[in-house]
Formats: structure tokens, C-alpha cells, sequence
């Protein structure tokens, strides 16, 4: 029987459709920290001849995987079966480490019972297939000595945790990955569970299936090379997620203060009954040693309701929404909402006051959404005179009412009263950074917010600037609620300096 890896393999995927190419991207794999290289000969134009095998593989100094992928599994070779066995053997007899043999490929009849260490694989790009006992049971029948790869495409995170069913139900090496960006975590956490390895693409757009992050990635953002059996898992939870900020900033954060833990981006799609799936998926497996998770849209109420209100911090409730979930070690829920002190604490920090001193001074909100209904609760708690103006009348006369606050439309802003300016709307938003709310200023108005923190100065803010008033950037709010959660889940002072650096550099990316 094949040894368990000592640690698991990043194992880099080369896709160059040239051996020369192949060659150097087989370098740079490696320097780049690639533990182990997988040689897609079915990207190859021309399949490479034994010689060009040999070059390929010649003085590699780290293991080699040779895959063939047909066409049936989700590969692009479409040529005869005996040719690309044939470029297998090659491959086995040039030097390397595995031969990727899929699982219909019968066990008699290839040359590949001995010799180099067979890998049998199974692919699925429909969804999780129906019974992957039965399919573990067939991958160890087949070939006792072999390690085994399983990968199906996911369709929710919950379908990535049955990746990690298989392979704490394996008694063999294996990799089990759950593939697309809703499986992202089976491929992050494959090192937690003990995987033989796992796929890490040289580069953006080099996958060789959907949702393979960069090695870069695994090891600067996911903190690859810290992991292990008892690393604490925390994530955010969204829809869309891709571009969320909040894995770099909580991971850098974790590895600022030397926690063994690691978050992950989780998508979910909408609606009520993929969130309460999850989660439930989620709790009935302990072992995931799962902790932390932000909520953001659009499940921030369906995370209250899950969580269920006497869970919940009275913010939170007032609110209507959860944005933080705390699991204990026991698998106890709480809920909390950060945006709501964030945003408080940014705007009297930017002030200079306490949040008692905000009883009784006029606060003009624009936007009626759900950045608004955080900051008009906020305000409201505080005894600010709130006015809401919104683009749509009713919607805030509705959060008007709740809050015990005044609405108007935007008609209305021209006559805008307040000391405080709190823009809740996109308007000024990234591309379009020559928008602004307000044509002017009004006279009085001594601090302006705007929640948008793409890009970090607005024009808003530029204007309050040149009109005297304090000028505050959303970036503070998003800062301080990433901030509060992490000291929420670990009880230990966030690192708030490198969380800053993190998220500045991350919108110095753009978006
Ligand atoms: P939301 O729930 O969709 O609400 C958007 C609000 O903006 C609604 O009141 C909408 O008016 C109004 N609006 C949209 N487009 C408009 C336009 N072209 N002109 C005038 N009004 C317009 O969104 P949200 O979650 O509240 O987010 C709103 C803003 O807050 C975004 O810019 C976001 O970047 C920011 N935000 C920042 C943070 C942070 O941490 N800094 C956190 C959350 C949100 P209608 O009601 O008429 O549709």
C-alpha cells in the first residue's frame, strides 16, 4: 500500500498546450511553491512523443501526476483509447511519479499494474453523484495499492462537505474535491482533512477545473502552509462572494496574531432554504471545527432566523439582521450585527464624540436600504432627529416609521438640514466616481459619511472636505466591522493596522 503523504501535496496543474511551454511552466510551478506538478498531456498539441516525455519530465525535483483526460471525463482529449494509454506507459517509463488512470479504464489489459503509483480517479461535472460510497468502495476494489481522486462539481458549499465525508471515510490515500466556486472550501481545507493533494492553478484563467484558486493564492491568502488536523475554520457566507474582501482581511488578521485558523469564501445562492441547508449540513459535522461566519447579502436575515432571535444580540434584532455567526466548540449559535456599531463608532470616532453626543443633533440619511436601515437604527438608539430621503418615497416612510424617523424624496435634498450627511447609496460608487448625492454642501453641515468605500474618497467627501466639514470614507465602517468580528470570535484585540493595509491594498487592486 502507498504511504500517506507526510503533508498534503499543492500539486500545480500545467495546461500548456506545448511541451516547451509545459517546460517552463513546470519552473515556475515550482518556485512559485508547488509541492507537486500534474502534467495535462491531454492539453498538448501534438500528444508529446516518448522523447518529448522524457524532456518534460527530465531532472523534475518535485513529484510528477501524468494525466490523459478523455473527453468522456471531462478532459480534452478525444483521440483512440490505445494512444492515449500508450502516451500514459511513455509517461510512466520518462519518470513519472503517478499515472492519473480513470476508474472505467478496466484494472487487466493495461500495462499499468506496476511501476510507477496509479492514481484512479472519478469525475462527475453533473453534481454530486448519487452514491459515493459505492464509488469509494469501487476506487479501492479496482486497485487496493492505489490513491484515490474523486471530483464532482458542487452546487452549494454543503456538496464540498461530502468531499470531506470521503475522505475521512477513505482508508487509503485520496483526494476528494467538490468542483466550481461553490466548492472552493473542499479544495482550501484538503490539507485540515489529510488529502493526498490538491489542485492549485499556475494563474488566473490556467485552471484545469472550475474553482481552482492560484498557489499564490493558497499560500499568501489561505495560509496553505500553516494548516493542519486542528486548524479553526471561519468564513463569509454571500452571493455574490467572489470579490468579497473579507477572506484577506480576516486571514491576514489570523496570521497577524498567530491563531491557527483559516476563512473561506462560501456561496451560497439566494433564498431562505439554501442558507438553512448549509447550515444544517454545517452543524451535523462537528469535526469541521467550524467557529466564525459573516453574513452578507442576501442572507443577512436569514441568518437571524436561523440563529433565531433570542440568540441574537438586541442590535441584531432591533435590525432585523445578522451579519456575524458564532459557533461554539458545543455547536451553539449566536448571532450578531457589527455594521451597526461600525458604522456608530466610525462616525463619532471621525467626530470626536462619544455616542451619547449624538442625542439631539440632525442626521440626514440618503438611501433607504440595508446599509441605511443599520445606520437610521444606530442614529435612532442615540436620539439623533433622523430624516430619510430615498429614491423611492415609501420605502423611507416605511424604515421612517419604524425607526421613529422623518422621510422625504430626493427632490427634497436640495433643501437638505442636517449637521451630519450620510450617504447610503451607490451614487458616487466605483465606476461612476463623478457622481456625487448633492450638488453642494448646505451651510452647517459639520461631518459627511459616505458608506461607499470603492473608491476610499468619493467626490461627496471631497466636497464636504473643500466646505469644511469632516469627511469620512466607508472604508472605516467596512474596517471596524471585520474588526468586531474578529474580536467577537477569538475575545483577542483585532490587529486592526494590518486589517487596514489589507483592505487598502485590496481596493488598490481595483475591483
Ligand atoms: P441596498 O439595500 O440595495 O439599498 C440601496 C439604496 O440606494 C436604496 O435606498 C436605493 O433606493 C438607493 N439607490 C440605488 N441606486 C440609486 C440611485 N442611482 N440614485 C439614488 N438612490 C439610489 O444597498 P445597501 O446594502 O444598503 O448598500 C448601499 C450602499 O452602502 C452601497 O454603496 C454600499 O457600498 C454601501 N455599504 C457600505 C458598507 C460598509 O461597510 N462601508 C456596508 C454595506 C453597504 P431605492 O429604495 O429607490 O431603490
Amino acid at each position: 500500500m502507498t504511504e500517506r503523504p507526510e503533508k498534503t501535496l499543492l500539486i500545480c496543474s500545467l495546461t500548456a498546450d506545448n511541451v516547451a511551454h509545459m517546460r517552463r511552466e513546470l519552473a515556475e510551478a515550482v518556485r512559485a511553491g508547488a509541492t507537486a506538478v500534474e502534467l495535462r498531456l491531454d492539453y498538448l498539441r501534438p500528444l508529446p512523443s516518448p522523447a518529448y516525455l522524457k524532456t518534460l519530465l527530465a531532472g523534475c525535483p518535485v513529484p510528477s501526476i501524468a494525466t490523459c483526460r478523455p473527453v468522456r471525463q471531462g478532459g480534452l482529449y478525444d483521440g483512440p483509447e490505445d494512444q492515449r494509454l500508450k502516451v500514459l506507459q511513455a509517461a510512466a517509463e520518462a519518470g513519472a511519479t503517478w499515472l492519473d488512470i480513470e476508474l472505467d479504464v478496466p484494472q487487466r489489459g493495461t500495462a499499468f499494474a506496476k511501476g510507477p503509483l496509479l492514481l484512479r480517479s472519478y469525475h462527475d461535472f453533473q453534481g454530486v453523484p448519487r452514491d459515493l460510497d459505492a464509488i469509494r468502495g469501487s476506487l479501492e476494489a479496482v486497485d487496493s495499492a492505489a490513491t484515490k481522486k474523486v471530483a464532482f462539481a458542487a452546487r452549494g458549499p454543503e456538496d464540498a462537505l461530502k468531499a470531506m465525508d470521503f475522505l475521512r471515510a477513505s482508508r487509503q490515500p485520496a483526494i476528494a474535491l467538490a468542483m466550481g466556486e461553490a466548492g472552493v472550501l473542499s479544495r482550501i481545507l484538503a490539507r485540515k482533512f489529510g488529502a493526498m493533494g490538491t489542485f492549485a492553478a499556475l494563474r488566473p484563467g490556467s485552471e484545469s477545473a472550475p474553482g481552482q484558486p492560484t498557489i499564490e493564492e493558497f499560500k499568501n491568502l489561505y495560509r496553505w502552509d500553516s494548516m493542519d488536523a486542528a486548524t479553526k475554520v471561519f468564513g463569509v457566507i454571500g452571493c455574490p462572494v467572489a470579490h468579497s474582501m473579507s477572506p484577506a482581511i480576516h486571514n491576514a488578521a489570523f496570521a497577524a496574531a498567530g491563531m491557527n485558523a483559516v476563512y473561506v469564501p462560501l456561496r451560497i445562492e439566494p433564498g431562505r432554504d439554501n442558507f438553512f441547508h448549509f447550515l444544517d449540513a454545517l452543524l451535523q459535522r462537528p469535526w469541521m471545527d467550524w467557529r466564525g461566519l459573516s453574513v452578507t447579502i442576501p442572507h443577512k436575515e436569514n441568518a437571524l432566523e436561523y440563529v433565531g432571535q433570542a440568540n441574537c444580540d438586541d442590535l441584531a434584532r432591533k435590525i432585523g439582521a445578522v451579519n456575524t455567526i458564532t459557533v461554539s466548540p458545543g455547536g451553539e449559535l449566536r448571532g450578531d450585527n457589527t455594521d451597526y456599531a461600525a458604522a456608530l463608532d466610525a462616525l463619532c470616532g471621525a467626530m470626536g464624540i462619544a455616542r451619547e453626543a449624538l442625542a439631539g443633533r440632525t442626521a440626514a440619511v440618503l438611501g433607504a436600504g440595508g446599509a441605511a436601515r443599520a445606520i437610521v437604527a444606530a442614529l435612532r438608539h442615540y436620539q439623533a432627529d433622523v430624516t430619510i430621503y430615498n429614491r423611492t418615497v415609501s420605502r423611507a416612510e416605511a424604515l421612517a416609521g419604524e425607526f421613529g424617523a422623518k422621510a422625504a424624496g430626493l427632490d427634497a435634498l436640495n433643501r437638505v438640514e442636517g449637521e451630519i450627511i450620510i450617504n447610503c447609496t451607490p451614487v458616487g460608487m466605483h465606476p461612476k466616481v463623478d457622481a456625487s448625492p448633492l450638488e453642494n454642501i448646505p451651510p452647517g453641515v459639520k461631518a459627511a459619511f459616505d458608506t461607499i468605500y470603492n473608491p476610499i474618497e468619493t467626490k461627496l467627501l471631497r466636497q464636504a472636505r473643500a466646505a469644511g466639514a469632516v469627511a469620512l470614507s466607508g472604508l472605516e465602517m467596512f474596517l471596524l466591522q471585520g474588526v468586531k468580528q474578529f474580536e467577537i470570535w477569538t475575545g483577542k484585540q483585532a490587529p486592526r493596522d494590518v486589517m487596514r493595509e489589507t483592505v487598502v491594498k485590496c481596493l488598490g487592486k481595483g475591483p
